[in-house]
């Protein structure tokens, strides 16, 4: 029964899949050639990025696949953003399949070419999509957190995806989700940041993620949101099981991404 459904499940979100691609006019070939018309100062332009894909596979446990839920999820979201005026929504990927090369050697090259998108349609932001596994397998780690950009090299990058985290957090959290206190920063906020070894021009801590400090040495910002834990019984069941629960959390971080922009509904 299980394998039943999730292949209908996969079916149903292909057909969603395709006709969104025959009725919307942006791919990430199209999208190049459209930015710098649609760019304008009075124009948001958001990239969100559906983490992982067919070949860069994310976390999968039980009949969870990151990737797929990502995708969703992101859908949802520009479909929820594009109710507000005064925005361009993109995606890095529109499909379960990577566009950037689909090498399964390159996962460096697909990050770098998804922050390469972004900037090549002018981002204000990339927000990247994604759901959390506890490597350990400890049950007890669930709820959503947004990884932003460290204090370094641009403090201002740090100070916006703060703002943005928080709001996309607050609706987020209105779904029913907890705040997740990640072990690798429990500051309890559901905000963090990471660092690397490496170093930025100035001599500070790189940021670890690639998409945050490739998007910071770019001059945007990019931010990661984890959603919720496939690995723990409550996330997955109650928010990570079906079309309607992706739904509800890309309406979420849509909602947070227009109420940090003071966005108007059209
Ligand atoms: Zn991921």
């Amino acid at each position: 029964m299980k394998i039943c459904f999730k292949k209908i499940f996969v079916l149903a979100f292909s057909l969603i899949l395709i006709a969104s691609l025959f009725l919307s006019d942006t791919n990430v070939s199209q999208a190049k050639t459209k930015a710098s018309k649609k760019a304008s100062a009075n124009n948001i332009v958001i990239v969100l990025d559906p983490g992982h894909d067919t070949t860069h596979l994310g976390c999968h446990y039980e009949n969870f696949e990151e990737g797929i839920a990502n995708l969703y999820i992101a859908y949802y979201c520009k479909q929820e953003l594009e109710k507000y005026s005064g925005v361009t929504v993109y995606m890095t990927r529109y499909s379960f399949d990577c566009p950037y090369g689909a090498n399964p050697d390159s996962t460096a090259e697909c990050l770098s070419s998804r922050v390469n998108f972004a900037k090549s349609v002018n981002a204000d932001v990339l927000v990247s999509l994604h759901n959390d596994y506890d490597p350990d397998l400890d049950t007890s780690q669930s709820g959503a957190k947004v990884i932003i950009p460290n204090p370094n090299y641009k403090p201002a990058m740090c100070e916006k995806g703060a703002g943005l985290g928080k709001s996309i957090l607050t609706q987020l959290t209105s779904t029913g989700l907890t705040i997740n206190d990640w072990k690798l920063c429990p500051n309890g906020t559901g905000i963090v940041t990471r660092d690397s070894s490496n170093k930025y021009p100035d001599g500070s801590a790189r940021d670890y993620y690639a998409l945050i400090n490739q998007a910071k040495t770019n001059n945007f910002t990019a931010i990661i949101v984890e959603h919720a834990f496939c690995t723990n019984y409550s996330d997955r069941i109650n928010h990570l099981s079906t079309p309607e629960q992706y739904q509800q959390l890309g309406i979420a971080d849509a909602t947070g991404i227009a109420n940090y922009y003071s966005l108007k509904l059209k």
